[in-house]
């Protein structure tokens, strides 16, 4: 049997919207789709406005941008997450500065944040990884304390709450993406929600080239076409509308693996609930205890048997596209103060659980799993 680490499934109102679009020929940005979608995801999530854009890395680019934050300043963020985080912060002429993660949640552990606050900083942009929210109450109160905005990235937690509140509600400017393995797709596809008029604007204004809001055609700066299409939107509108169920597919998926898994002992398997939150499994991440035995070993013997896995992010602090960029001091570069990315990174990968794995297919993967490692 083959298993793929992840299928999408579209069970709803895709077709006929996609239809809609072709028929009506509104297939650009400029349909009804886009702002349905965007309205959709604003009300969903608990923040005023939407602006959709072409994926999650260009949100979050974008959504930097709108916080207009003076070049140089410095930007906390965590180092084991995807480089699109990084990106944004450095192409807005801003520092990224690392923390390290949390070994049980794999969440940036926030504990760390204070001692990295400088008077340089002005922001601290969180990702809640894989299925479990940041403790975001630690955030937002030295947040409060030391006035600095506060960044989501949301890509892989729609739908997930913290202590009852939607993620993606709480930072002043959140990024969601619709890649097809998250909870609601649409080929390639983003989302800036903020509450702040200001923000929203300038959101608005550098995905779209920067376009005078009175004269078309004036550029006060250089921006780009980040926009996304109505059919894109189309497809993500019809997904919102199955997101609960998405939602609760995904806590199925990860509580059966969970009760399955958790006898093998090779295994630190996801953390399922803390005082603030359930986990919604994004993705089931296993991290090897044994540090004799890498990833890699794991998942080349999943894959003889037809098994989709992945590896785990790549911790910043070691990427050649940042240490090129030279922006980063010595110190937040220092390989010493990442054991736990560096360990995670190394030893931790996903297996199949994307909306469309089906029972016997998880049945599968259990059991070859326990077959190997029990
Ligand atoms: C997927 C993802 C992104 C990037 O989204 P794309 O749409 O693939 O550009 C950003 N941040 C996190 C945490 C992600 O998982």
């Amino acid at each position: 049997m083959n298993v793929a680490v992840n299928t999408p499934i579209f069970n709803g109102n895709e077709k006929k919207y996609l239809m809609d679009c072709i028929d009506s020929g509104w297939i650009s940005s400029a349909g009804r789709y886009i702002g349905e979608f965007e309205k959709g995801m604003a009300n969903f999530v608990g923040q005023k406005y939407g602006v959709a854009v072409s994926n999650g890395t260009v949100a979050l680019e974008d959504a930097m941008i709108a916080l207009n934050l003076e070049k140089g300043a410095e930007v906390i963020l965590p180092d084991f997450t995807i480089i699109s985080c990084v990106q944004a912060i450095v192409k807005a002429g801003l520092v990224p500065v690392m923390i390290d993660c949390d070994r049980k949640t794999w969440n940036m552990d926030v504990s760390r944040i204070e001692a990295k606050i400088s008077s340089k900083t002005k922001a601290i942009m969180v990702v809640h990884v894989y299925g479990l929210p940041v403790d975001m109450d630690s955030v937002l109160s030295l947040a409060w304390k030391y006035h600095l905005l506060v960044i989501e990235d949301v890509a892989e937690a729609h739908g997930l709450t913290y202590k009852g509140r939607m993620c993606g509600s709480m930072g002043d400017i959140s990024a969601f993406s619709f890649f097809p393995n998250k909870h609601i797709v649409c080929g390639e596809g983003g989302m800036i929600l903020t509450s702040s008029e200001s923000f929203y604007q300038r959101a608005r204004r550098a995905m779209n080239l920067f376009f005078d809001a009175e004269r078309k055609y004036i550029h006060s700066e250089f921006g780009d076409n980040h926009r996304m299409t109505n059919m894109q939107a189309a497809i993500g509108l019809a997904q919102l509308e199955q997101i609960e169920r998405a939602v609760v597919k995904k806590r199925e998926i990860g509580r059966r693996y969970q009760e399955e898994l958790r006898g093998i002992d090779v295994f630190q398997l996801p953390v399922e609930r803390t005082e603030y939150a359930d986990n919604i499994y994004w993705v089931f991440g296993m991290v090897i205890k044994d540090s004799n035995l890498i990833a890699d070993d794991v998942m080349k013997k999943l894959g003889e048997y037809g098994i989709g896995t992945r590896h785990f992010f790549y911790p910043m602090h070691k990427q050649p596209a940042l240490i090129k960029a030279n922006v980063c001091d010595e110190l937040t570069l220092a390989d010493e103060q990442y054991p736990n990315a560096n360990y995670i990174s190394e030893h931790g990968f996903y297996i199949p659980s994307g909306l469309g794995l089906k029972y016997e297919e998880q049945t599968y993967v259990i059991e070859t799993i326990k077959k190997l490692y029990r």
